[in-house]
């Protein structure tokens, strides 16, 4: 026979799966010996039997039935008793908490008889009726389905003729009068009496609270949270014990430390003459613990007693619900409670100072997402503005500066000392220097993987992108906002990175202690040095390397100062941009290979210059190169741009301009209408004679001037899109022969690994193939991602995956937080198939994937050697590695 009912005596917190969070608490509460009023708990497998078969499952009567026996017998009354009822509560549990989504009844066991004895038994009459007609409108929304509304309304009404807007002041006789207005209510409604049974009332109640885990609102926060819908809530049935009996009770929360901060000491609100929900509603305000102590000195040492115990058992910070009963303290919840990012690290490392928790633990405590939160600067969240916009928040933090539209203005303004947000309906790398300029991103169109969104992510800067509710005009200088108000270049607005909401005005900033600390190793304070503390261990312990996408000397030294071990990707399409767009136009129109090695050649000392930078700012640490991956013609002028130009002058009567006719045609012939899927990656460097070979040149020179200048440069030759062995091996063939050149002309050997991405379906099935020619692996999961799914990586996080989120398709977005089903088993496969050809494969992950906490844990346990990651997430990815190892 299957147990659906367990006493208090029975659980403990192991079986949170079965009795729910709150239940195994208390049960756990109670076997500590703290003062628990008794009870029992229904378990989530009555849940699911109710909720799977619609009735109740066999058996769940009998045992609910023998449990209140015992719960009457040791009160020494029985649910109901006219003269001297026991009145019971009736709550939900779920095994994670879902705060106020599903239902409670409380004072079960209130009928028109033990009213009078309740009130008889306690000398107050106000409060026994105030108690029913609690459990009358309860127990008509719950269980009978009546809306809330309709009471509100006749408790309004009431209040009216007795001039009044407060609770108290309604008497013993109106709340009578209430209880029969409420009865009467329901039973227009639903055409059934409210039951007179205490043993119905029990039983619907409980029924009612499973019935609430279905309700749309629990559905739809489980969807939010990733709880799984098949577990169901447990039900927790306990003696009432009354906070509303006078000025000798009430009802508070408190926290072990403080949620906020984790400064230790008892913390929370006390309400006196209360029942518990109204701490929680906040429908009167609750005075600080520290009232309490003035009040009953006696009931607050025994809470903060109780408090130590539950910290010294749980060993952390736990958050309890009490309630004084005419001077007796009764501990109605507990629970391992929530806290800020700030708070997780302090109380993180004061346990394990205390010897409370190992490192280990410590660590596992603290969390990657936590630690971003602390790096970022923020506003001021008293302090907010009027709201202008909201998109996808894509690199967090904060940042305020006037708005421009164009890189121009963002660089000229902010060579004035100006703080600027560059607005466009979309980034190119064209707009790379607007973007280095300005404080902020923000963008009309793109996801979390646009170009707006990854570079800014790249160098720390704020993003919000695919703001949909604005209309952007780059030519007028000025966006619409949602509300249609029109903001006009130099207006000052402020973009929250982190929530993804854009604001008019300047809203105040907050400065960053831990970003301090990262960048110049100042321990301001106990925070950070809780967050030194546990990164020290992360260090300790992690198995994967972490690296950064780099691809300037600054960033490469910046990304050095957080702890990266090296550079897992250096983009190398920024080095073409700027004055050098020039080179590469000529490069690219070049009609002789004369013309074309000319233009190579006034291009390979600039990117040499670009190498040897990265490769002193990363001295004796790997430095991963990638060979240039995107289309050419995004580096040259938009096509309408320039159709419209030379329209424009012929209308005017004039000749066009002949350099811009050439480029047009250019243009037009390299045109593709799917370029992420056109000739780009390895595929450029087959077709455009001369490209990586000047490429590699540059690289292998730098490598030979840092040697010579006494540096240990270690460069790697990555290339990108390979989707068959023949590419790289043709690719492989090339760079070999421009790294021996340049090695017999200056003498000094260039021992440079050569390797792929892995980012097409194709690539990750044929490692074993790939391998061969491969001394390493770096997945590109950004591109990896785009392919497995058919998703285009600028488009669809806008277009639709909001959609896909609350349709439950994925529980967060595939580019963000990988999918292991799909892109993680080729990566799996890959790693395998990669590993048991070349046994010394050296693998990598260099997607966005590489600085997510979630991702991070896949790939240790796919057996990754490193993860890399922009500059400002390599903190987050040394702690999540660290955690991942544990
Ligand atoms: C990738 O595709 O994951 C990658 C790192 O390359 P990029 O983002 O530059 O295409
Ligand atoms: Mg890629």
């Amino acid at each position: 026979m299957v147990r659906y009912v367990y006493d208090f005596e029975d659980g403990g917190r192991d079986l949170a799966g079965l009795l729910g969070g709150k239940g195994a608490n208390l049960a756990e509460m109670s076997r500590l010996g703290l003062p628990v009023p008794p009870g029992f708990i229904v378990t989530t497998e009555a849940c699911r039997a109710f909720l799977a078969g619609g009735e109740e499952p066999e058996g769940l009567c009998a045992d609910v039935s023998r449990h209140l026996s015992t719960l009457e017998r040791a009160a020494g009354r029985l649910l109901g008793q006219p003269d001297d009822p026991l009145l019971v509560s009736v709550r939900s549990g779920a095994r994670f908490s879902m705060p106020g989504m599903m239902e409670t009844v409380l004072d079960v066991g209130l009928n028109d008889a033990s009213v009078r004895g309740l009130a008889k038994v306690s000398g107050d009459e106000r409060f026994a009726w105030d108690s029913y007609r609690r459990l009358v409108q309860m127990y008509g929304t719950t269980v009978m389905g009546v809306d809330q509304a309709l009471f509100d309304e006749v408790m309004t009404r009431l209040k009216e003729a007795r001039g009044t807007s407060d609770d108290l002041c309604l008497d013993a006789a109106d709340l009578a009068w209430l209880v029969e207005a409420y009865k009467r209510l329901i039973h227009d409604r639903t055409h059934r009496d409210f039951p007179q049974s205490p043993a119905q009332q029990l039983r619907e109640a409980i029924l009612a609270v499973f019935r609430s885990w279905n309700a749309e609102r629990a559905r739809l926060y489980r969807r939010r949270e990733h709880i799984p819908d098949e577990l169901g809530t447990a039900v927790t049935v306990q003696r009432m014990v009354f906070g509303n009996l006078g000025h000798d009770s009430g009802s508070g929360v408190a926290f072990t430390r403080d949620p906020a901060t984790g400064r230790p000491g008892l913390y929370g609100d006390y309400l006196p003459n209360a029942q518990g929900e109204d701490v929680v509603s906040g429908v009167r305000d609750a005075v600080p613990l520290a009232g309490l102590e003035r009040l009953d000195p006696r009931s607050y040492r025994q809470l903060r007693a109780h408090a130590r115990t539950l910290e010294r058992h749980y060993r952390d910070l736990c958050d309890v619900e009490f309630t004084i009963e005419r001077g007796t303290l009764w501990m109605l919840q507990t629970r391992v409670g929530k806290r800020t990012a700030e708070a997780a690290f302090t109380i993180a490392c004061e346990l394990v100072r205390e010897g409370l928790v190992s490192s280990d633990e410590g660590l596992a405590r603290v969390s990657g997402d936590g630690l971003a939160r602390l790096m970022f600067p923020r506003f001021d969240a008293s302090a907010t503005g009027e709201a202008l916009a909201h998109g996808v928040p894509a690199s967090p933090g904060a940042a305020v500066g006037v708005a421009v539209f164009d890189r121009a203005q963002a660089v000229r303004r902010a060579a004035t000392g100006e703080e600027v947000v560059l607005v466009r309906e979309e980034t190119t790398p064209d707009d790379l220097p607007g973007m280095v300029a300005a404080q902020a991103v923000l963008t009309g169109r793109g996801g979390k993987t646009s170009h707006a969104a990854v570079v800014a992510r790249g160098m720390g800067k704020v993003c919000v992108c695919g703001a949909r509710d604005i209309a952007v005009s780059a030519e007028a200088r000025r966006f619409t906002a949602r509300d249609g108000s029109v903001v006009e270049e130099g207006t000052v607005i402020s973009v929250d990175g982190s929530t993804g909401d854009v604001f008019l005005g300047a809203v105040p900033l907050v400065a960053s202690a831990t970003m301090r600390y990262l960048e110049s190793g100042e321990q301001a304070d106990s925070v950070v040095s809780a967050v030194a503390r546990a990164l020290e261990h992360a260090d300790a312990v992690r198995r994967l390397e972490v690296r950064a996408n780099a691809d300037t000397p600054e960033g490469a030294a910046r990304a050095r100062r957080f702890g990266a071990q090296g550079i897992g990707l250096c983009r190398t399409e920024h080095m073409f941009l700027g004055e050098r767009r020039k080179l590469v136009e000529e490069m690219i129109l070049a009609r002789t290979d004369a013309d074309r090695d000319r233009a190579l050649a006034a291009l390979l000392p600039l990117q040499r210059r670009d190498f040897t930078g990265i490769l002193e700012a990363m001295d004796g640490l790997p430095v991963t190169i990638r060979l240039l991956d995107p289309p050419l013609h995004e580096f040259l002028p938009d096509r309408t741009d320039l159709a419209v130009r030379i329209a424009a002058a012929e209308a005017a009567g004039g000749q066009p301009d002949a350099h811009d006719v050439e480029l047009l045609d250019a243009v037009s012939r390299m045109h593709e209408e799917n370029p992420m899927l056109g000739l780009r990656g390895v595929r450029l460097g087959l077709v455009v004679p001369g490209l990586a070979a000047m490429q590699v040149r540059a690289i292998a020179e730098a490598v030979v001037e840092r040697t010579r200048a006494g540096g240990s440069p270690r460069a790697e030759i990555m290339v990108p899109l390979v989707g068959a062995v023949e590419e790289l091996r043709l690719a492989r063939e090339e760079v070999t022969r421009v790294l021996a050149e340049v090695g017999e002309e200056t003498g000094v050997p260039l021992p440079c690994p050569v390797g792929t991405m892995i980012e097409l379906p194709r690539a990750a099935l044929t490692a074993g193939r790939i391998a061969e020619e491969a001394e390493f692996f770096s997945f590109g999961t950004n591109d990896l991602t785009q392919t497995t799914w058919g998703f285009s990586r600028d488009d669809v996080e806008a277009a639709f995956f909001a959609a896909y989120l609350d349709k439950g398709v994925f529980a967060a977005s595939p580019f963000e937080t990988l999918d292991r089903e799909g892109v993680g088993r080729l990566v799996r496969i890959a790693v395998e198939e990669g590993r048991a050809a070349r046994p010394d494969l050296e693998t990598g992950v260099c997607g966005e994937h590489g600085g997510d906490p979630e991702s991070i844990r896949f790939f240790h346990d796919v057996g990754l050697d490193y993860v890399s990651c922009s500059p400002f997430r390599v903190p987050v990815a040394r702690l999540e590695a660290g955690r991942a190892a544990l």
